[in-house]
Formats: C-alpha cells, structure tokens, sequence
C-alpha cells in the first residue's frame, strides 16, 4: 500500500525528462501510473526518482498522414476510443475500467509489456512501428523487435517512446475478442482479428493474440488457413483450429492452459465471424 521514499522530477521538456533519465539509470517515467504505481505501492520496484512525463501533452494526439496514423505515446485509453482507429479503438474500450482509462496511456502500455495488455495483440496483427526518442535522435522500430519478452521492452536508459505507427488498412474488417471473468479484469485471452475479403474470397488475415505467451504473437496458422480461401464455415473452422498452434499459455489463476488454448479457437472464430458480420455458407 505504500510506496517506498522517492525522489520526483517535473522536467521543464522532454530534453530535460531524457537527459535525467540517462544520468540516473534507475530513474523511471511516470505517464498515466496505472501500472508503475500499483508496482510502486507493493515496493516490487524501488527506482530512485519518477520523472514526470505525463505534462508533455504534445505527445497526447492520434493524426492520419497518408495510410498512417501516429498515435502520440501519452494519448490516453479514453482519448484512443475518441479516436476510431481499427481494431485499437476497440480494444481500449475493453481496458480495465473508466478510471484506468482516463489516466493510462498506450505508451505506457507497451513499455509496461504485461503479457496480458490488450493493444498488443491489435499492435502485432497491424505491424505497429514505435517511435523510440533519446539523446542522441530517434529512432523508429517494429513492435514485434520493441516487446523483446514480458516486461521487457527495447529501450534503452534515457529513451521514451513517443509515438505507435500504424497502417490504416482501409477496407479491412475486424474485431478485437476479449474474455475476461469481470468487466475491468486484465484478458484471460484476447485476440484482434483484420480480414481483407474480396467477394467471398479472404485477400489478406492478420490475427493477434495475446495473453497467451510471454509476449503477443500472430497466429501465423490460422492466418495461412484463410489468406485466398473461399469464406466458408469449413475454412473458418479450420483457421480457429489452427490458432491453437500459436498459443502456449500457462496455468493460473485465470485458468488453466488447457482451456486457455481452447479458448484461443473460440476467440478467433467469434473475431472472424464479428468483424465479417455473419459468415457465409
Ligand atoms: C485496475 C487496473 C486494471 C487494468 N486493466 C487492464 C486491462 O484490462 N488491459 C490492459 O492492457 N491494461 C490494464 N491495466 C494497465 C493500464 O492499462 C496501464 O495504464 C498501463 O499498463 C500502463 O500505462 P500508464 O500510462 O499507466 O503507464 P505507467 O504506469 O506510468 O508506466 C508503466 C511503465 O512504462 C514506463 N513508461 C511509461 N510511459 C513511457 C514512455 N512514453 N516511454 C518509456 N517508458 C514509459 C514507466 O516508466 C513504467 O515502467 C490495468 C491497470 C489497473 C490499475
């Protein structure tokens, strides 16, 4: 419940937030608090000073340039809803619960890298790319590099992230599945499903699933199963199957791994069958 003693920093720029960052290594940023401060108050980690980034609200914004949208790393999960971008929209909408979403922040989430965080199965199907800034520049990675493994993301002492890239994909359809046991519980299993369909054929798949391995995966199976199939109930049933292969849960208190994995078949078919509204015979 109580945090141990900390030393708190409200620097004048982001210059200045990295700059202190790279002198004190164990010095961490604060954006929205709703994962470093539950850690802070169960003293799990003990840094030597916060660094308030939270004010630079010129990292707050979500913009189209061309196919992109540039989603500022302080836009907060209430504001990512405002914003109508596929799949990602949704998925803030099913994080935690009003309050978590009025203070947590996207870049928070994915330098938090909980394996069970929501945006990440949206940020791998889309091949995110995350905008990485310290002193020496920026520098832009894919998000399938950044989440290196749970908790642990690329970045280096003395660099933020400051902005998630992402393709539109205009005239794609999709749906982000989440089961949780209580509404504002963290996912038992989530999967963000993007579907390109020409006629009744499926041009292009992109399925994410996360809370299911140490860090979020496509399900590269369930993917091939579809991509320049005919859309039947037969060939969706398969693809569901299929994503079973991708998925490598552990038991806990959520479940166990066996009905997680189940789980994971469910979801897909549910994704796949709620973005296409209905499957055709
Ligand atoms: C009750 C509750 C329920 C929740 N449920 C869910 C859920 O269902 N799904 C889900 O996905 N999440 C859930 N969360 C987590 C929530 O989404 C957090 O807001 C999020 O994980 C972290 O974002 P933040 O802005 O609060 O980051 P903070 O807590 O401020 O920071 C998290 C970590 O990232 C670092 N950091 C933050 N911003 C940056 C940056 N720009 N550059 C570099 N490092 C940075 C911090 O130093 C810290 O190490 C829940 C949290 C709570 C308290």
């Amino acid at each position: 419940m109580y945090p141990p003693k900390i030393g708190y920093v409200i620097p004048d720029s982001i210059e200045e937030a990295i700059e202190f960052l790279q002198q004190h290594e164990d010095a961490r940023p604060l954006a929205g608090g709703h994962s470093l401060i539950p850690a802070l108050k169960l003293r799990i980690i003990r840094p030597s000073y916060l660094v308030e980034i939270r004010r630079f609200q010129q990292l707050n914004y979500v913009k189209r340039e061309g196919n992109i949208y540039k989603i500022g790393a302080l836009t907060t999960h209430y504001d990512m809803i405002k914003s109508n971008v596929p799949l990602l929209s949704d998925a803030a909408k099913t994080i935690g619960d009003p309050q978590v979403r009025n203070m947590g922040t996207i870049g928070g989430v994915i330098s938090h890298l909980d394996p069970a965080a929501d945006y990440p199965a949206s940020l791998i199907a889309m091949d995110a790319k995350v905008l990485i800034r310290g002193k020496k520049g920026q520098r832009l990675v894919d998000f399938k590099d950044f989440a290196k493994d749970m908790f642990t993301p690329d970045l280096n002492p003395g660099e933020l992230v400051t902005e998630i890239q992402v393709p539109a994909f205009d005239g794609y359809k999709f749906s982000y599945q989440k089961l949780e046991r209580r509404a504002g519980d963290y996912a038992i299993v989530g999967v963000a499903v993007l579907l390109k369909v020409n006629g009744s054929r499926i041009e292009d798949a992109r399925i994410g699933l996360t809370a299911v391995n140490n860090i979020a995966v496509r399900a590269k199976g369930a993917e091939e199963e579809l991509i320049g199939k005919e859309l039947t109930e037969e060939v969706v049933e398969k693809a569901s199957t299929r994503a079973m292969e991708s998925a490598n849960p552990t038991s806990d208190i959520r479940g166990s791994a066996e009905y997680k994995k189940k789980m994971v078949k469910v979801l897909v078919k549910r994704g796949i069958n709620q973005a296409l509204g209905g499957v055709r015979k």
